[in-house]
């Protein structure tokens, strides 16, 4: 399994990383346990959890494999959000409480968990706030870095992260979206950061439609592990965090990375013109129509719409996508709605894909939450 240097921490993690958000829990916590223990078995070292995690087991799931495990040879990562921990004592006992279910006596990186707006990074840091009982925790030797989990567009990344105060970033990036979140992720390499990237496989949507991404692969590739090797193989990104369920998911996700190249920037341009010309219909994230007058985020709008094109969304589920976008994904943060465009057509004019954007914003309107 090939290591990344984790930002300026010292620290080497796998190229995949173990998501424990996904664990059946159908299944007894030992049996889940021993999917950990296979994983390390394949070289794979970060194993990231969060309090909350299928149905609040998957740290405890964590806990019980960590018993077996050699301690220094693996990255333990968790979480809190700034929203459920608002004040710093209330951080502190949140990493305690964390650290009594892992059963270890530090966390590798805690992350500020789920920033979608500013308000949620300011709220984070404001005196007495939770980054202050990270601190602390950090000078108790509690944890050892603090990172940050985001869903934000590029620039507002840039700005929590120029101010040196975390390790590492978690973004939502994969071989579909990267056209709209490379720039975050740019920003961050620039920044000596940390990068693990969630949400490889766009929701568990590739594996779902191996069919309609088939143009994603290599010979004797399946879009899954296309989509795993497109990860491992970019040079900014220092881990893929895949959520596993079973031994075959390691074992696809170990197959990719071990078969990973560089991958360049020429690669990546040839990609997305790979996307537009194999899926015409949908919007590849070049940003030429920014710069609405009524400042409505046209690309991330299409971005979304590119759901109903390529997996033939029903209304119904267009609303609950648009929900979830408005609330954790590309549009949070937003500062106009569909709804508030005058039909000048500008954007239309400039869009490479020839879109209909126009009639596209207008269905929205029958999707709002
Ligand atoms: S057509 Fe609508 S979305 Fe496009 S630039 Fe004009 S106001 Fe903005
Ligand atoms: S110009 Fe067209 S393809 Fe490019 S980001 Fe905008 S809507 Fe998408």
């Amino acid at each position: 399994m090939t290591c990344n240097e984790y930002g300026r921490t010292g620290m080497r993690v796998s190229a995949i990383g173990f998501g424990g958000m996904r664990f059946d829990t159908r299944q007894p916590r030992e049996k889940n346990a021993e999917l950990l223990h296979y994983a390390f078995a394949q070289g794979i070292t970060y194993f990231d959890t969060a309090p909350g995690y299928c149905r609040d087991q998957s740290e405890d799931i964590f806990g019980i494999a960590l018993r077996d495990l050699p301690r220094e040879r693996v990255i333990v990562s968790t979480k809190g959000m700034p929203t459920d921990f608002g004040t710093a004592a209330e951080a502190y006992e949140a990493v305690c409480r964390s650290l009594e279910r892992l059963g270890i006596d530090a966390i590798d990186l805690y992350h500020v968990w789920c920033l979608r707006r500013m308000e949620h990074y300011e709220l984070a840091m404001r005196p007495g706030g939770q980054y202050e009982g990270l601190l602390r925790c950090r000078d108790e030797g509690l944890i050892r870095h603090i990172a940050c989990s985001t869903h934000q567009p590029g620039h507002e990344v840039a700005r929590i992260l120029s101010r040196d105060e975390f390790a590492g970033v978690l973004l939502g990036v994969n071989i579909l979206n990267f056209p709209y979140r490379w720039d975050g992720v740019e920003e961050a390499r620039a920044r000596g950061c940390g990068i693990v990237a969630m949400n490889p496989l766009a929701g568990g949507a590739i594996p779902q439609h191996e069919k309609e991404f088939a143009f994603l692969a290599r010979p004797g590739e399946t879009p899954t592990e296309a989509a795993i090797r497109f990860l491992v193989a970019a040079p900014q990104i220092d881990v893929a965090l895949v959520g596993f369920t079973t031994t075959d998911h390691i074992d696809t996700a170990v197959r990719a990375a071990r078969d990973a190249g560089p991958l360049g920037a020429d690669e990546r341009t040839a990609l997305r013109a790979s996307l537009g010309a194999n899926l015409t219909e949908i919007c590849t994230g070049c940003g030429y129509c920014r710069g609405c007058p009524e400042n409505i985020p046209v690309a991330g709008y299409m971005q979304v719409y590119n759901e109903r094109v390529m997996f033939h969304r029903s209304d119904e589920q267009m609303r609950s996508e648009v929900r979830h976008h408005y609330s954790w994904g590309i549009l949070v943060g937003r500062q106009a709605d569909a709804e508030e465009c005058t039909e000048c057509g500008r954007c239309e004019e400039a869009c490479t894909q020839h879109l209909p954007i126009m009639e596209r914003l207008r269905e929205f309107r029958n999707w709002k939450p």
